[in-house]
């Protein structure tokens, strides 16, 4: 018998913005209550609005993924409010690049502050309401970085392919709570992200991507609805690289 899934509330970090948004939509199409998290109010309030305009449900949650306490908050507010918690999505992640030579301590610990330890701490505070519905899944964003390197990028990348091993070992810990766990790796997509490179190392990424272009922020959303859907619940420990081939053997 299909499960009545209308009322799975879902948690969506980076929401304003980018792929976040474009997840936050995608979620609320498969009919989830869609809880849009970032730090900048007004943004997340019109993603909120376009979803529930478009006839789905959202709400907001103001909240900074560098901030241990905060983050714990907003995860058991949620879950409060709603009587569960079922899906958590960790999109929000930040860049600071520079050469290693060159790199402080500053741009490496404030890149694992919100790309890793932003994770952990979210996962740890929704792992008790998702036993609670004896359902959960947690999808955490990786990058091609973390999967190969990138020159400048170093505290980036560690960040990412820490999530790999961090997501696996969530994955075996929960699998026995009918919790999966599961990276998406976006490869360039089209995003402030992005946006901001110079014209040189666009035109250098996209040589190096087998389908010649940057993909889009709902490429990946709908890699990430399909882990985080009814459909996926044998899928746990995976790190799915949408990067329009850049990572193919
Ligand atoms: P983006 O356009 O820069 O958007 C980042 C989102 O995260 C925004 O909603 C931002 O909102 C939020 N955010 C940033 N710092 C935050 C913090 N400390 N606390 C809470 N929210 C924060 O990024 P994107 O390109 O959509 O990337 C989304 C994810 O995919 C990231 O994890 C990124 O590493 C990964 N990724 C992206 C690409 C790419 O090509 N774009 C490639 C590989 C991986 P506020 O500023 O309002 O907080």
């Amino acid at each position: 018998m299909a499960e009545k899934t209308e009322q799975r509330v879902a948690v969506v970090t980076g929401a304003s913005r980018g792929i976040g948004e474009a997840i936050a939509h995608a979620l609320a199409e498969q009919g989830r209550h869609v809880v849009c998290v970032a730090r900048g109010a007004e943004k997340l309030e019109a993603v909120a609005k376009a979803i529930t305009d478009a006839g789905g449900l959202a709400s907001t949650k103001v909240c900074d993924m560098s901030d241990t306490a905060a983050i714990t908050e907003m995860i058991e507010s949620v879950a409060k409010e709603h009587g569960r918690l079922d899906i958590l999505i960790n999109n929000a992640g930040i860049t600071r690049d520079n050469l290693l030579l060159r790199m402080s301590d500053e741009e490496f610990d404030d890149v694992i502050q919100v790309n890793l330890r932003g994770v952990f701490v979210a996962c740890r505070a929704a792992l008790r309401p998702m036993m609670r519905g004896k359902w959960g899944r947690v999808i955490n964003l990786g990058s091609v970085s973390g999967l190969v390197g990138n020159a400048g990028q170093a505290n980036y990348a560690a960040s990412k392919a820490a999530l790999s091993g961090f997501t696996k070992s969530l994955g075996k810990e929960m699998a026995a709570k009918n919790i999966t766990a599961n990276v998406v790796a976006p490869g360039f997509i089209q995003t402030d992200m992005t946006d901001v490179l110079p014209q040189v190392v666009k035109d250098a990424a996209q040589k190096a991507i087998p389908l010649s272009r940057f993909g889009q922020p709902r490429e990946i959303a709908a890699a990430v609805a399909f882990l985080a859907s009814e459909d996926a619940g044998y899928v746990s420990g995976q790190v799915l690289a949408v990067d329009g081939g850049m990572t193919m053997c």
